[in-house]
């Protein structure tokens, strides 16, 4: 990492989303702004220069939904390696869930947080909790959350079961126009299910959580953003249940949104038939029928975000039988190359429909705002190569853990700068 004196980008094409365009064009930053976008004469320039021909520029990349361990388990995650980890896939901008230990449900802890990220490169945004230790019954102090610098909030892993307290909370929080991002999940009908409950499950004697356990919870979560005014994000879709309850919600103009993983994009429940820890996550993997309704939501607008779900656990902890393993996987690293290989080269979407919904959507989703490629502001920025492959090697990760499914894989996509508070970041 570097600080920029004075850097000239030159021969990339930017991706402007605001005007719908991509323009090849030179960009010129200075400290932590931009200072001039044009055609600039590089022999005359004084300062670094990096040729980016064949790469494109957006706003930099932001993954909503990134689980840090620390504090807590340091051993899995720590802020400073999930930065690190954040950069190497690409973002300059993550939100961290709030599940550490202790949970992130008091001004301290999100202070905590802020502090921790200072010197980082990418913003960490702190997603504080719903209810006090995520425990369901009692709100946190939302309005002294926010005023912190909260950005949302989310009982995520945890869901809010009592209607009652999660009517209250989007009261609450709507008072503030506050976002609260929900992980669906019925606990009782999800119960102790591993995988995804149908023919798969059978097959393979392991108990399944039907789509059911979060459709369910979807359904409500909708009616109370109509019965509060609540904007409701809802994390990690996995059902085509949920996506066709999403875009009805959309069409009646509810203030309803939602995220999809890349892995819930790229493997189905097929894939446990090898029993791998690392395809083992909440949501479960689904069928290839939710995989193809995923695509579609995607597609016409239903789903407005990929963000990762970033899980960080030891290998310990996921090097045990299947129904003893934790949920989840990391995914900063591999977002990026998954997105491009499953859904840009199969043409599910186009590289920039793609790129809008990892750089300015969850900004849009949060209310946050987006970085302008413009003279004069903050220079905050990814330059990507979109053509390039590379082979995910996982004793190289930045992650200080390896639970990932993709090993081997061959991704698509190649992260060439991050740059955001007057640092570049190059691997
Ligand atoms: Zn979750």
């Amino acid at each position: 990492m570097q600080t920029i004196d004075r850097l000239l980008i030159c021969n990339a094409e930017i991706i402007d989303f605001a005007a719908g365009e991509q323009k090849k064009i030179d960009l010129v930053i200075c400290g932590d702004r931009i200072d001039k976008v044009g055609q600039i004469d590089a022999d005359a320039f004084s300062g670094l220069i990096f040729d980016a021909s064949d790469h494109v520029i957006v706003p930099g990349l932001m993954d909503m939904h990134v689980h840090l361990r620390e504090p807590g388990r340091e051993d899995e995650e720590t802020i400073e390696s999930g930065c690190a980890a954040a950069m190497a896939g690409g973002f300059t901008t993550i939100c961290a869930m709030p599940n550490t230990d202790p949970p992130c449900d008091s001004q301290e802890d999100v202070r905590f947080l802020k502090k921790r990220a200072e010197s980082q490169l990418v913003d960490v945004l702190p997603i504080a909790a719903i209810t006090k230790g995520r425990a369901g019954k009692e709100i946190t102090e939302m309005a002294d959350l926010l005023r912190a610098g909260a950005v949302a909030f989310s009982d995520d892993g945890s869901p809010v079961s009592n209607n009652s307290v999660m009517r209250r909370a989007c009261e609450y929080a709507s008072m503030y126009d506050a976002v609260i991002v929900d992980h669906c999940e019925d606990v009782d009908l999800a119960a102790d299910g591993h995988m995804n409950e149908g023919e798969m499950s059978t097959r393979l004697g392991i108990a399944g959580i039907p789509n059911a356990a979060e459709a369910i919870q979807v359904y409500r979560d909708i009616e109370l953003a109509r019965l509060t005014g609540c904007r409701i994000h809802i994390a990690h879709i996995s059902t085509r249940e949920s996506v066709q309850a999403v875009r009805r919600a959309k069409q009646e103009g509810l203030p309803v949104t939602c995220e999809v993983t890349p892995h819930h994009l790229m493997f189905s429940d097929k894939a446990l038939v090898v029993y791998d820890t690392n395809l083992k996550m909440n949501p479960p993997l689904r069928t290839e029928e939710d995989i193809a309704a995923l695509e579609q939501g995607l597609k016409d607008g239903t789903i407005d975000v990929i963000a990762s779900d970033h899980a960080p656990h030891s290998i310990e902890e996921k090097d045990v039988e299947f129904e003893a393993a934790p949920f989840g996987i990391i995914g900063l690293e591999t977002l990026l190359g998954v997105v491009l290989k499953r859904i840009v080269e199969r043409k599910v979407l186009t590289l920039q429909e793609a790129l809008y919904r990892i750089s300015t959507a969850p900004r849009k989703v949060l209310n946050l705002p987006v970085p302008q490629l413009r003279v004069g502001e903050a220079a905050n920025l990814s330059v990507i190569h979109p053509t390039r492959e590379w082979v995910v090697d996982v004793k190289k990760t930045r992650s200080r853990s390896r639970n990932t499914p993709y090993g081997g894989m061959t991704m698509l996509g190649q992260v060439a700068a991050v740059i955001n508070k007057g640092l570049l970041w190059q691997p």
